[in-house]
């Protein structure tokens, strides 16, 4: 890589703003104070964005990579008074194909699942009622008759083994109603859909995709020591080893293809020229504001979340809860993970599918209070509303086969990475598994180009 600035190529630079007073088009040849030459230029330092650039630079290739902001976007942890705060209830799935990328990049965590007795939480009644989530606590519970508990320990029982032939078609709610439970019952594994897929409204997402995550979260999730920050630095130290070159504080505002058929990616103060780019900017919205000619992708509908985060004196007496009439989740992460001091607790409220702010807030500490935790309990607390979880939901009809795959920019040489990109995955797995296919696809264009002949920036 070369930088006409010998100091600039540094994690940790501030943004410099442009200091023209008129508007100007950004792809105009305009002076900037620096300039990079690179093989790959990642837009975006998410999860996404991160693996991208890991991935190109342990193919040999030359990376720069710059975010708005400190790289780590919604997979960014809060140090505050002592408790670490995600944004929002995180839970890694054990088998998902996020942890295989992880282990393949050589990023290491720890952490432990939650915990196993969770409670059903009906708001109309104010009623709390052991859920079934094993077949254990199945025969034990009250929630369900006879019918339903035998209806449900049958499809507990397949569920690992269940066909998705099919299921694409049809929404996770339209697979719940033909499972022959009760409303009870049909409530009960509804609760558990949301809680796997982040999905509030299942008439919204696929069967197909809502399976395969119940699946998965059946096999286990760990909540993570030092939260999803230790992801965040795992990745950094990976990035940093592989000499890829991070600018915090820069936005990308532009991208053109040059005469000469390179790439050049312009924030404020830089134009970064590259073979290939991947934009790894969180939504669709903003990876279309960058691309020149953006196809026109069927995106099914995104997910949200109303989410209250609290570090508490104490445990709660409810620890894990699931909303049976109204989409609701609380989870006490630590103790699980490390994010507390010891005694203390961290524990996430959340609703799918944000409203009104006021509405949602209200809501999440009724339920909270509900659980046990008192004013007197609350040592920090943190309200986020409208988080976006996913930014479009794989949906019926399509499936996750009807994700714009890495490749679908309508511009060479740029790729696609997210939690909406690609065949493979959900949430924190889709960013991860598509930004590591973006990655190496980056690489691959930046080598053919390499081969035919053009300029070779090393
Ligand atoms: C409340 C909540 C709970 C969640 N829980 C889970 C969970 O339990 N399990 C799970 O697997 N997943 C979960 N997720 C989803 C998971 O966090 C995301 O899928 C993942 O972190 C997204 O990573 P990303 O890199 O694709 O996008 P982002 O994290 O959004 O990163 C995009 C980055 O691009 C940067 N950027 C944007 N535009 C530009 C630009 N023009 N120039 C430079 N930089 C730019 C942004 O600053 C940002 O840092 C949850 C999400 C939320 C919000």
């Amino acid at each position: 890589m070369r930088s006409t600035s010998d100091q600039a190529s540094r994690r940790g630079v501030t943004a410099r703003g442009a200091s023209a007073s008129c508007p100007r088009d950004e792809t105009e040849e305009a002076p900037v104070s620096d300039r990079f030459e690179v093989d790959v230029a990642v837009v975006g330092g998410g999860l996404a964005g991160l693996v991208a650039a890991v991935a190109a630079a342990r193919r040999g290739m030359s990376v720069v990579l710059c975010d708005t902001r400190a790289v780590g976007g919604r997979a960014r942890s809060d140090r505050r008074d002592g408790f670490v705060l995600n944004q929002g209830p995180r839970a890694l799935f054990r088998g998902g194909v996020g942890t295989s990328v992880l282990s393949r990049l050589g990023v290491s965590f720890s952490g432990s699942p939650p915990s196993r007795a969770a409670s059903g939480y009906s708001e109309t009644t104010g009623e709390m009622t052991r859920l079934p989530v094993s077949a254990g606590s199945l025969l034990r519970s009250r929630a369900l008759g006879a019918i339903d508990k035998m209806r449900l320990a049958s499809l507990l029982s397949t569920l690992s083994r269940h066909q998705r032939a099919g299921l694409d078609s049809v929404s996770a709610a339209e697979w719940i109603a033909s499972l022959g439970l009760s409303s009870r019952g049909s409530a009960v594994v509804s609760a558990l859909t949301r809680v796997a897929t982040y999905a509030g409204d299942l008439e919204r997402i696929s069967a197909d995709a809502a399976v395969s995550q119940v699946q998965l979260a059946l096999r286990g999730v760990i909540y993570l020591d030092g939260g999803w920050q230790s992801l965040v630095d795992g990745l950094v130290a990976v990035a940093t080893s592989c000499r890829v070159t991070l600018l915090e504080g820069e936005r990308a505002t532009a991208l053109h293809t040059r005469a000469d058929g390179f790439l050049e990616v312009r924030t404020p103060a830089r134009a970064v020229q590259a073979a290939s780019v991947v934009l790894a900017v969180g939504s669709p919205g903003a990876a279309r504001a960058l691309l020149p000619r953006p196809p026109a992708w069927d995106l099914g509908p995104p997910g949200t979340a109303a989410c209250l985060d609290l570090g508490l004196r104490r445990v709660p007496a409810v620890r894990v809860a699931y909303g049976l009439d109204e989409p609701l989740y609380l989870s006490t992460h630590s103790p699980a993970a490390e994010l507390a001091p010891p005694g203390r607790a961290v524990v996430h409220v959340l609703r799918y599918g944000a409203r009104s702010s006021r509405d949602d807030e209200a809501q999440l500490w009724a339920l909270a209070r509900r659980c046990g935790i008192g004013e007197g309990d609350v040592v920090v607390e943190r309200f986020l509303h409208e988080m976006p979880v996913c930014h479009a939901l794989p949906r019926p009809g399509s499936g996750f086969g009807g994700r714009p795959a890495v490749d679908a920019t309508g511009t060479v040489g740029v790729f696609l990475a997210g939690d909406w990109v690609g065949p493979v995955g959900l949430l924190a797995d889709a960013s991860l598994a598509s930004g590591e296919a973006a990655g190496i696809a980056a690489a691959h264009a930046s080598g053919r180009r390499a081969l035919a002949g053009a300029t070779l920036w090393r």
